[in-house]
């Protein structure tokens, strides 16, 4: 049942050659559970990585409803229109925790996913090993070694995924509903504080009038948080998916930050720092995950939580303890 196995070389120079079936299987083999899969995926990873980091990463994040995939497929048509190549990449916290998925829609983004110069891949399903940040980043890696220009990685308003999309982008789009109210849709001001660019999505036909006041309101707000050290002041737009408006004026937008960026020296830096917390988030990962397996710890751990559960040991005392077997071996 299995296909043939590819070696690393077949699959970097595949992916090299934009060659999307085995693109695709590359980010399935990132995103398995195996460790045989594993190994070889980053040795995947590691050819193709001198042709990485040429593409402008953006995140996009909105609440369910918001019009995310609706706006997704229009900007995308719009980037694919003037010949960018683009590949979009979900993040979806849901189906880390069961296996429903919200983005999981497979009629989502259709006409996008026909486009010869787009490529979309939904997130994986399950629990995934190594966390959602670590395998989008190989993903999207591997997606700008395929030679993609604009890599959209899309998130759920909901839970820590913006957080982690934010760490992994250049630049960070949240889009919003026109007439929501002050409590702003449950978006966090820390997410407001995270975005680059602010959209009020739908703004079309009758809500359109509504929409600039959303804009002249959400404008206002944003002038209440202190500047960044970029110094670039993140912009507040309108636009329709439906009626494809406002779009351009997006694309400029982010066109406008990275050349912004790239002047004042942010643009690596922001790069670099990213790469940083891709090195610690995976030490963490490695450490916690060989702990949890050693066998020495395997063994203590199920008596150690009966007994921190019936209070017979202190529970900084048992982890110090399943620590200690963990460094003695
Ligand atoms: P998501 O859950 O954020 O991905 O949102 P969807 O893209 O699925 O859109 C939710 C609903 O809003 C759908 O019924 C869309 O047809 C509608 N919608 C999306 N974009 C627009 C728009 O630009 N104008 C209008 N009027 N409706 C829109």
């Amino acid at each position: 049942r299995r296909r043939k196995r590819l070696t690393a070389d077949e699959y970097a120079q595949g992916i090299l050659a934009g060659d999307r079936i085995i693109l695709s299987r590359a980010i399935t083999l990132i995103e398995s559970a195996l460790p045989e899969d594993n190994e070889l995926a980053e040795t995947v990873l590691e050819k193709v990585l001198p042709q990485t980091g040429n593409s402008l990463r953006i995140g996009i994040t909105g609440v369910p409803g918001v019009g995310k995939s609706t706006f997704i497929e229009s900007f995308g048509k719009q980037l694919t229109s003037i010949g960018k190549k683009v590949a979009v990449l979900t993040v979806d916290p849901s189906s880390q925790l069961s296996k429903g998925s919200i983005l999981g829609d497979k009629t989502r983004m259709e006409e996008l996913a026909h486009d010869p110069l787009a490529y979309i891949r939904p997130s994986a399903s399950g629990s995934a090993l190594g966390g959602v940040n670590a395998k989008t980043r190989e993903s999207m890696l591997l997606c700008e070694a395929a030679g993609f220009e604009a890599i959209i990685i899309e998130t759920v308003g909901v839970g820590q995924s913006e957080t982690t999309v934010h760490g992994l982008v250049d630049f960070f789009l949240l889009l919003m509903l026109a007439g929501a109210g002050d409590e702003l849709q449950g978006i966090k001001r820390g997410i407001m504080e995270m975005a680059d660019t602010i959209a009020i999505t739908k703004a079309d036909g009758d809500n359109l009038k509504q929409s600039k006041m959303a804009q002249r309101e959400y404008k206002n707000a944003l002038h209440l948080f202190p500047p960044s050290e970029t110094e670039w002041y993140p912009k507040v737009l309108t636009c329709s998916s439906l009626e494809k408006t406002g779009l351009d004026k997006i694309w400029e937008t982010i066109v406008e930050y990275e050349s912004h960026m790239k002047t004042k020296g942010f643009f690596n830096r922001k790069r670099q720092k990213q790469n940083l917390n891709w090195m610690h988030e995976t030490i963490h990962q490695q450490l916690e995950q060989r702990f949890y397996h050693h066998p020495a710890v395997n063994k203590q751990m199920s008596t150690m939580e009966q007994d921190v559960m019936n209070g017979e040991q202190v529970a900084i005392k048992a982890a110090k303890q399943l620590l200690e077997l963990y460094f003695k071996s």
